[in-house]
Formats: structure tokens, sequence, C-alpha cells
């Protein structure tokens, strides 16, 4: 395959592309007429640093968000498997020379009383993360997988499970296919080769082309829902945004689709972290960047982790984020211990900031009139590249998602909510069917909402 990534190219946009207000605008609403932005206008906006118009970016990533996407945020929680691994990554406290981590893979039971943990807590949709290591096989990867499938307690079940794991060979990813996954995700890190060469200094990892063409791997075995981030702090932010939308190019012009999310950590502290400080991303930059990535990629899902804090969260939520974890622990083994202590960072990947648990981010984003959604039914009816069909289907919103939202989150009310939180969200509901109320389907969606009050589950279009 020919290497898609041109650090020269991608430099020279950044430091020959000029901005301007009008081409501010113009290149705004391009994108608010939902077309995908080039790598010269994704430039044009980096490059803007007039308050004002960054401003205006940022308005134009709320208008896209409310206009294409209306108000729903998708609940998922991680769920860590085992943190062995044969590379040396930097940023990283699992990684192969940091002697102080705990070695930890979760045993079938184990792996059996975290999904119930995190199905009490009312999660459907969890995201599986693996260090890269011989022990965790496309198998083993695949029987855990199904594992998970098959924890069903009380009403709760996993109805998604997403991967983030190495990249694998072909055959590989036509196992996890197998046990019918949702996304798989794998992060570049660095589109930059060289720091790319400088971070990763042990291991299968530091093949950059292996990582780089994994998805495309991915592709091939027919698994097109796959998800691409970039982990902002190691290099120039600028290039890695235009990494990520080089990569989104690579896949539309090759497979004719783009990815299904795009992940944009930032590096948080870690067991013996030793990175160097000079590209850590501020706060301003890190709004920007979302923003811009936002217009710049109208289409796609983005992911927003509790790596953030609940504030910087809050406020990024609006510039189109579709999907947030909820009550998160990284400790391996940690959502079925009795109480939640503070972190180890001996015993988990990194630091996390936003340490809310799901029932209290579900009561944030009700009191913000965000539809909390844990809809799995796209994937399970066919529908996949459900993202796109939001996108671009007119209607499919107010068909689908929306009333599927709002039927996974009275299941939430009914199982798993606190009192006042039921009386809140039941008073939403009522608002957002009051404002479905034109739509033809919004009796079908209230005699559903009636028999998941009886004791149904799992309803939806
Ligand atoms: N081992 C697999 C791999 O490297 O692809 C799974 C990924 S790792 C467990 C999940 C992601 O966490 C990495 O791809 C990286 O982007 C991110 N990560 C690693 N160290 C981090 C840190 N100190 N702060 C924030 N994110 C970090
Ligand atoms: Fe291992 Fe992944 Fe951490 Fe690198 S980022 S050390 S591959 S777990």
């Amino acid at each position: 395959m020919i290497p898609f990534i041109d650090s020269n190219e991608i430099w020279e946009y950044i430091n020959n592309t000029k901005t301007s207000e009008n081409r501010v605008r113009e290149i705004i609403a391009k994108s608010l007429n939902k077309n995908r932005l080039s790598l010269e206008e994704t430039a044009v906006l980096i490059n803007t640093t007039d308050p004002e118009l960054i401003e205006k970016i940022k308005q134009g990533a709320r208008t896209l968000k409310e206009k294409v996407y209306g108000e729903r945020i998708v609940l998922f929680a991680p769920l860590y498997v085992g943190d062995m691994c044969i590379n040396n990554c930097q940023y990283c406290g699992f990684r192969s020379t940091n002697k102080e981590m705990h070695r930890i893979t979760l045993e079938p039971e184990q792996l059996i009383k975290e999904v119930v943990a995190l199905e009490e807590q009312g999660h459907k949709r969890l995201i599986l993360v693996f260090g890269e290591h011989p022990k965790y096989s496309p198998e083993f990867i695949a029987d855990t997988v199904r594992t998970v499938y098959g924890v069903k307690f009380k009403n709760g079940e996993i109805r998604r499970v997403n991967i983030n794991a190495a990249p694998l060979d072909i055959d590989g990813f036509r196992i996890i296919k197998d046990a019918k996954i949702g996304t798989y995700q794998v992060f570049q890190e660095t589109y930059h080769q060289e720091t790319y060469k400088k971070v990763h200094l042990g291991g299968i990892k530091r093949n950059y082309e292996w990582r780089l063409t994994s998805l495309d791997r991915a592709q091939e075995a027919g698994i097109d829902d796959v998800g691409i981030g970039a982990l902002f702090g190691l290099y120039d932010w600028r290039f890695e945004v235009l990494g990520l939308i080089r990569h989104v190019n690579h896949f539309e012009a090759t497979y004719h689709v783009g990815p299904h999310t795009i992940s944009f950590p930032r590096i948080q502290n870690a067991s013996s972290l030793s990175i160097d400080k000079n590209h850590l991303v501020s706060d301003d930059d890190f709004v920007k960047l979302v923003a811009i990535l936002r217009l710049a990629v109208p289409y796609t899902g983005m992911i927003l982790t509790a790596r953030e804090s609940a504030q910087i969260r809050d406020e990024i939520l609006r510039f189109g984020v579709s999907q947030i974890d909820g009550g998160t622990n990284l400790e391996i083994g940690g959502y079925s211990k009795d109480k939640k202590k503070d972190q180890n960072l001996n015993m988990e990947q990194f630091q996390i900031n936003d340490t809310r648990s799901l029932n209290e981010i579900m009561d944030e984003l009700i009191k913000k009139d965000y539809i909390p959604s844990f809809c799995t039914s796209c994937y399970r009816m066919g529908r996949t590249g459900e993202h796109f069909m939001e996108f671009s289907v007119p209607g499919f919103i107010k068909r689908f998602c929306t009333p599927n939202a709002l039927l996974t989150f009275a299941e939430y009310l009914e199982d798993y909510a606190k009192e006042d939180t039921k009386v809140n969200g039941y008073r939403l509901i009522e608002k957002k069917l009051s404002e479905l109320s034109a739509h033809q389907d919004v009796n079908k969606l209230k005699e559903k909402i009636e028999l998941v009050k009886q004791g149904k589950r799992d309803l939806y279009f």
C-alpha cells in the first residue's frame, strides 16, 4: 500500500495556508451544508488565531451538532481486560519496562463479575481494552467478547461490545468479527513518523506502518466499523488534526466509507510517565481542535472520555461529541470492588479526571436537556454505518435515533435511576415526546414507552 501520510505535505498545509474572515465563513458554511472539509480548508481553521473567528468556528460546530444530530449523547464504559504488554510506549503505564505496574488479566469469572457490576450501573455498551501481548490473541479477544454478551443479570445485558486493542492481521480481524463486535478502534497515537519512533521504543508497536494500515486490514476482513484517534500531546496538535483528516480521506477514497468514530485523547499522568512535555495541548487549543474536527468530518461519531475533567467535558459536549463514558473505572477488576478508592496509577493505565458515577452524569445530561442514550439498534438491525445515515438520510434521526434513545433512557430510569433522576428523566421524555408530536410514529413510541414501564425490555425501531 502507498503510505498515505506525507509529513512534508502536512507541514506545507500548516505553513502556507492563509486564513481570513471570508475563508473561515465559507468553510463553516460548507461544513454546515454537510460536506467534509479538505486538508487545505481544515488548515485554514487551524491557522485561525483571531479570538472572534475562533468563536465563530466553535459556534459553527455547535450549530452543526444541533442541526444534524440533535441532543442525544450515547453512553458507554471502558472495561480493561488485561494490562500485560510487550510494547514500550513512553506515555503508557502498561509499557513492558514499567516494573511498578501490577500485571493482571481477568479470568472468566472475574470478567463476568465486572460485566454484572457494569450492568448494575445501567450500561448496555462497553469497549473492551487490552494491552498488546501474545496472550491477547484474536481467539482470546473473541472469547472475551462472547462471554460479555452472554452475561445477563436481572434486566441487564450488554448489547454492543467495541474493542480497543492491538492491530491484527486480516485473519485475526476475521476471528474477532465473527464474535459480533461493534467498532474496532486503533489509535495511531501520532501521525508524525519521527515522533512515533521516539515514543515507541520496543515491541511490535514500533512499526508505524503496521499500525497505520491496521484498519485497512480490518476493512479487508469485513469490519467496516472502525475508530481512529490520535493521542494529543505527543506532537504538534495541528499536525495530528491534519493526520486524522488525511486518514479519513484515505478511507473514503479506498472503501467509500469514513471511520465510524474519531477519538482525541489527551495525554494524562501515568505510572512512571516519561515523555517530552513540549507538545502538551492547552485547554483552549483542545476546545478549538475538537470544534475543527467536528466541522472537518461532519458525519463521524466523536468520543470524549473521562480523561478530561467534568468541566471540559461539559463544555465540549456542545461541539458535537456524540459518545462519552460514565462511571469509568480503569482498575482491572475495579467495577466489582465494593467501593471505588482513589486511583492507584500502578494498577491503571493513566489518570482520569472525571470520576462521576453514571447516575451523576445522567443527572447532568438531563439538567442540560440532552437525551442520554444506550441505543444499539442500528448495529443489531444491520444498519451499519449508522452515524453516516443519521447524517445523510433526511428524517433518520426522528424516525430511529431519538425514539430509540428515549426507549433506552426509559429502561435506565425504570431499572437503575435514583428516584429524583427518574422524576426529572420522565419530565424530559415528556418534553421530547411533545417536540416529536408532529411525527407519524410518536404514538407507537408512546406505546412502547408504556410497555417499558410495564417491564418489557429491548424495544426499538
Ligand atoms: N494496547 C492497545 C494499543 O496500544 O493499541 C490498546 C490501547 S491502550 C490500552 C488505549 C489507548 O490509551 C492508547 O491507544 C493511547 O492512545 C491511550 N493512552 C495510553 N497512555 C495514555 C495516557 N498516559 N494518557 C491518555 N491516554 C493514554
Ligand atoms: Fe501497551 Fe497499548 Fe500501553 Fe502501548 S499503549 S504500552 S501497546 S497498552
